[in-house]
């Protein structure tokens, strides 16, 4: 990145009265010039409570989304529209009303990482920040977790006194990585703590020594006393881990986990929807409301 993008980059979002939000697996150079980083939970916050006029998501497209349903006046702009999500698609409403038939007390729970339609179609939605405590909070005993398949196996280990059932969906990124990956990783820093995100597979899960969210990691590798840690989620995060920690070491497993769709977030791309206001996300009509109920149930649970 040129300092003079970065310079224009300033110019526009003073003029705009624009703010930047980018999430973790974001490149580092998007992350060094974004106002705000961080994970789903913390974005949908600060999108909720921004007095912006123009808020440039760098994330994929449920996360502009999602910023959008939060702020129906705002402009929302993504970078790079074809930045999507495998994971937000693998839920269908037929399956929610198949559940629904069959459990007339269910509660859908909806991880974050969902489109639009699905989230309307659910009763609350979640972060891998919050799923566990939020499924504890709910009156009710039936639990359908989408659309992924181990963060909802996470929760139902986590919440044995509730019926929680999952769909089958997945992070390609995350299910890519393998305990034999793991194991070599292992084998060459024998004392490195081993942190994970729940939406890895159960073994990886099992082989580690803290599971948690993305925020909820760096955390733990701020406060922890280890000075080394296989740290097996998107690549992105090393640069929030390595700009907390300057002395300690972070590992990933081989191939590294890298989110294509994430990394279509660029500065040079920053700079056109800031000049243009092109990529303006919008949310069919029919939507507004009832997709927007989920995500403010969960900032209120949440709190
Ligand atoms: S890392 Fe996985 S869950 Fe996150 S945006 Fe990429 S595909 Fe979706």
């Amino acid at each position: 990145m040129t300092e003079e993008i970065l310079r224009e980059i300033r110019a526009l979002k003073k003029q705009r009265n624009a703010v930047i939000l980018a999430h973790y697996y974001c490149s580092h150079e998007v992350q060094a010039l974004a106002d705000h980083v961080g994970d789903s939970f913390y974005l949908a916050k600060v999108a909720k409570g921004t007095d912006a006029d123009v808020v440039v998501f760098c994330g994929v497209s449920f996360m502009g989304e999602s910023a959008k349903l939060l702020n129906p006046d705002k402009i929302v702009l993504m970078p790079d529209p074809m930045a999507d999500c495998a994971m937000a698609h693998m839920a269908s409403v037929d399956q929610i009303r198949e559940m629904r038939a069959a459990y007339p007390d269910l509660a859908v729970v909806c991880y974050i990482n969902s489109t639009a339609e699905l989230k309307s179609h659910s009763d609350v939605c979640v972060t891998s920040s919050n799923a566990v405590e939020i499924v504890k909070a709910l009156p009710n005993q039936n639990i359908f977790f989408i659309p992924d398949e181990n963060l909802g196996n996470f929760v139902k280990k986590q919440v044995p006194e509730k019926n929680v059932m999952v769909n089958h969906g997945f992070c390609p990124i995350h299910k890519a990585i393998t305990v034999e990956q793991l194991v070599r990783e292992k084998e060459l820093h024998p004392h490195a703590k081993v942190l994970s995100h729940p939406e890895c597979n159960s073994d990886i899960l099992a082989f580690s020594d803290y599971v948690g969210s993305t925020a909820d990691i760096i955390r733990y590798a701020k406060a922890s006393d280890a000075d080394a840690f296989i740290v097996c989620t998107e690549q992105g995060v090393a640069y929030p881990l390595q700009q907390d920690n300057p002395h300690k070491q972070f590992f990933f497993c081989h191939p590294t986990p890298c989110c294509a769709d994430m990394k279509r977030n660029t500065p040079e791309k920053i700079l056109e929807v800031l000049k243009t206001l092109k990529n303006s996300v919008q949310v069919p009509e029919h939507r507004k409301h009832s997709a927007l109920r989920p995500l403010d149930r969960m900032l209120e649970v949440a709190k």
